[in-house]
């Protein structure tokens, strides 16, 4: 075995965390578990993931479950995109697969939705295959531990980053191995500050040696945020009832529930409705980050509209809990409007 894995496994078997994804090589529990816990830290992953377990046990409850349950489970994870994939993949593996998963890499990689990390993960997981994870982890620990400087978000640099992290795999025992080396970047070699003074790995470390931690990984694409302007209309009445409509086409938030939505090109514009609006009650700004996006969010009490679209509802406002919306909007009723619910 080569050190770097002795290091790896003999830290992970002192240090693991437990975690129920863990105690099992069921691959749609692991499946599961990977698809919750991209972009999701860990602890605010694992509620989700006795929740989904629980609500759908097998990849057949999954399959046969209605959208807007698994979106309303999901509420809260954001990036709704994994969670509409989840469930399209799910249909797929019970109508195309008789509801078993396939059992190599390369047959885990014909199902759409599933991409070679994730496969990667269940074919190593589940099946003990001999096949690389290469996780944020895991191109963290590389890039420091061999101080490289490619870019891991180039076509080239990944290509590079996957030969070697399966070159170092060990190959008799894939699985623990996989385990160990992205739970050494989740705790030790961490992004910021990763504590060296500690680390099992330093002696070998170049990064370490050459005083390049900081800089490792390389990145070379910087992401374009854009920023848009929103206002929402609440449009509650004086029997309790609010409009919402649907979400629909593709961007952000896709088949979720919002309230009636404005939006503006400008802050300029923007302001200039808010100036104009007759309104009761207009809420302070509420921004919102994700991957790409920056929102700034006004929420405005208007008078109910005698027209409803065909995409919106006209509801209880006790029933607004019973429909999957973003983030955003819970934050700001259950800062002002939560109470009404119960009145
Ligand atoms: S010595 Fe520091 S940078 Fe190198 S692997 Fe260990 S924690 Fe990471």
């Amino acid at each position: 075995m080569l050190q770097f894995q002795v290091i790896i496994l003999d830290w992970y078997n002192k240090n693991k965390r437990n975690l129920p994804w863990r105690d099992t090589n069921n691959p749609y529990f692991i499946w599961l578990s990977e698809i919750i816990l991209q972009q999701t830290r860990v602890d605010q992953g694992l509620p989700y993931f006795e929740k989904f377990a629980n609500h759908y046990p097998s990849v057949f409850e999954l399959a046969n479950a209605d959208e807007q349950n698994i979106l309303n489970d999901w509420q809260g994870l954001g990036y709704y995109s994994r969670a509409r994939n989840l469930h399209k993949t799910a249909k797929e593996l019970v109508n195309s697969y008789n509801g078993e998963f396939p059992s190599t890499y390369t047959e885990l990689l014909k199902l759409t939705g599933i991409g070679p990390y994730t496969a990667a993960a269940i074919a190593s997981f589940a099946f003990n295959e001999a096949k690389a994870v290469v996780d944020g982890n895991v191109y963290r620990v590389l890039s420091r531990v061999f101080d490289i400087e490619e870019a891991i978000d180039s076509t080239q640099g990944k290509k590079n980053f996957e030969l070697l992290a399966n070159e170092l795999i060990d190959k008799k025992n894939p699985a623990s191995y996989n385990q160990a080396i992205m739970e050494f970047g989740a705790l030790q070699c961490v992004p910021v500050n990763p504590d060296c003074s500690v680390c099992p790995l330093q002696f070998q470390c170049l990064a370490y040696k050459n005083k390049t931690i900081t800089e490792r990984p390389v990145k070379s694409k910087k992401t374009k945020v854009t920023s848009r302007y929103f206002v929402y209309l609440i449009e509650l009445s004086v029997d309790k009832t609010i409009r919402i409509e649907k979400r629909e086409g593709k961007g952000i938030w896709q088949n979720l529930y919002q309230f009636p939505l404005v939006e503006f090109d400008s802050i300029e514009e923007k302001s200039t409705f808010l100036e104009r609006l007759k309104s009761q009650f207009i809420s302070k700004e509420y921004k919102h980050i994700l991957s790409h996006q920056q929102l700034f969010a006004h929420f405005a009490i208007v008078e109910p509209s005698k027209k409803t679209a065909v995409n919106q509802l006209e509801i209880a406002v006790t029933e607004l809990s019973n429909f999957p919306i973003p983030r955003l909007i819970d934050k700001f009723w259950e800062e002002h409007f939560k109470f009404v619910e119960g009145l």
